[in-house]
């Protein structure tokens, strides 16, 4: 059977040499009627030279994900050595680590494929057709690669939608897994991959968790919690830590964790965190420091006016309840939000709250997220540490 084949027009080919590792709907001939999606399919210019080979897409709008840009074959064997390459780099920058993000979709060459490590547990998302079709043969590579006890599928993200694909969560290879326990640092935290959220943990933040330990002082507020990830932390040290979490369920899970730590000194308040800084500020209440690490606010580049609105209302309030000198360490992980703009706003904050704000760090997402030149949706998440006087 012949390799389907799709054409790039001019601004198409502009695109592939400067590396993007995408193709857009509108940059691209018709593509044949035989293709459904899902399919890898030879890439050429209208001279009928080869550029490489990528997964199709129909629904999306994003038509074309680069696999290769040369023939080589499409193969297991071409995912094996990807996914090799990408726990290759997971082990030399966190030697001895078992729990970690494997596979970081684009930026490990592998798009639309996230897979999280937990020990001898597998949680992964499929989200393209072009991974949702070869899962099993991915479930088989990575049980391979890791002798694995199972694996988890959470492809139940809204983004799969994009692709014409539903929503799907259940256990993929293996029994159904136990609630793990994995270290951060000197804290340990318990994780549930089938209920949790996303993977099961956001492990984005663990360097930046483990960071915070060294902010944890006086009186702490964790916003928008989820497990306790940053609460925890800053309770090592700290006299007593507020977290707040708008889910019932994962403060159960943030006592717990807790209580697995010996940490007396964690108070959990089920309840919207916007509602509780407005509150904390009308009761005249005041803090060392706080942490706000809130879910995306925008999923799409029109949401962004509406995103930074967000971010600047719990920010502003957030530097008001700081005590002089107390720290802010507060995160975005909307990447339609970028760096410049998301300073942008603090530094409105900063004004209109009358405070003198100091950047003491800029940080990102932990060495296992690699970001991709070029590929700003992979710098997604920004965390900083600001002194706020
Ligand atoms: N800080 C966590 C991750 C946060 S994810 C960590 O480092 O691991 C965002 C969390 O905010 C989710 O747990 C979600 O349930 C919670 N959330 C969403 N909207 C909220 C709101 N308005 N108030 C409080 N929590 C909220």
């Amino acid at each position: 059977m012949t390799q389907p084949s799709v054409t790039l027009g001019r601004k198409g080919v502009e695109r592939w040499k400067s590396g993007h590792p995408w193709i857009y709907q509108a940059d691209l001939d018709k593509p044949p009627e035989s293709l459904t999606g899902g399919e890898v399919v030879r890439v050429v210019d209208h001279k009928g030279y080869l550029l490489g080979q990528a997964f199709f897409s129909r629904e999306s709008k994003i038509s074309l994900r680069w696999m290769s840009w040369n023939d080589t074959p499409v193969d297991a064997d071409l995912f094996r050595a990807r996914i090799k390459a990408a726990d290759a780099l997971r082990r030399r920058v966190y030697p001895g680590e078992t729990t970690y993000r494997v596979i970081h979709g684009e930026a490990d060459l592998l798009p639309g494929l996230v897979v999280d490590r937990f020990g001898d547990w597998l949680s992964i998302q499929l989200m393209t057709k072009g991974t949702e079709h070869r899962k099993e043969m991915i479930a088989d590579l990575l049980t391979e690669h890791f002798g694995c006890k199972g694996i988890v599928n959470r492809s139940d993200g809204s983004v799969r939608h994009l692709e014409g694909l539903l929503p799907e969560k259940g256990v993929l290879r293996g029994p159904t897994p136990p609630l793990l326990t994995y270290r951060e640092g000197h804290v340990a935290i318990e994780v549930d991959l089938l209920q949790g959220q996303k993977t099961g943990a956001f492990l984005d933040q663990r360097d930046n968790h483990v960071m915070a330990s060294e902010y944890g002082t006086g009186e702490a507020l964790d916003c928008f919690s989820y497990v306790g990830g940053f609460a925890l932390q800053l309770a090592l040290k700290a006299q007593k830590v507020t977290a707040v979490e708008i889910s019932e369920g994962a403060c159960v899970q943030i006592r717990a964790n807790a209580a697995r730590n010996s940490l007396t000194n964690v108070e959990v308040i089920a309840a919207n965190a916007f509602d509780f800084l407005r509150d904390a500020l009308d009761e005249g209440r005041s803090f060392d420091t706080i942490v706000l690490d809130p879910p995306s606010f925008a999923k799409n580049k029109n949401a962004l006016e509406a995103a930074v609105r967000g971010y600047k209302e719990i920010n502003l309030r957030a530097m008001q309840l700081l005590k002089p000198g107390g720290t802010l360490i507060t995160a975005s992980c909307t990447y339609h939000v970028p760096e410049d703009r998301f300073e942008e706003m603090l530094d409105r904050a900063a004004s209109d709250a009358r405070r003198r704000v100091q950047i003491v760090e800029k940080r990102g997402a932990g060495k296992d997220h690699p970001v991709l030149l070029g590929l700003r949706e992979t710098r997604y998440l920004k965390c900083y540490v600001l002194r706020v006087n």
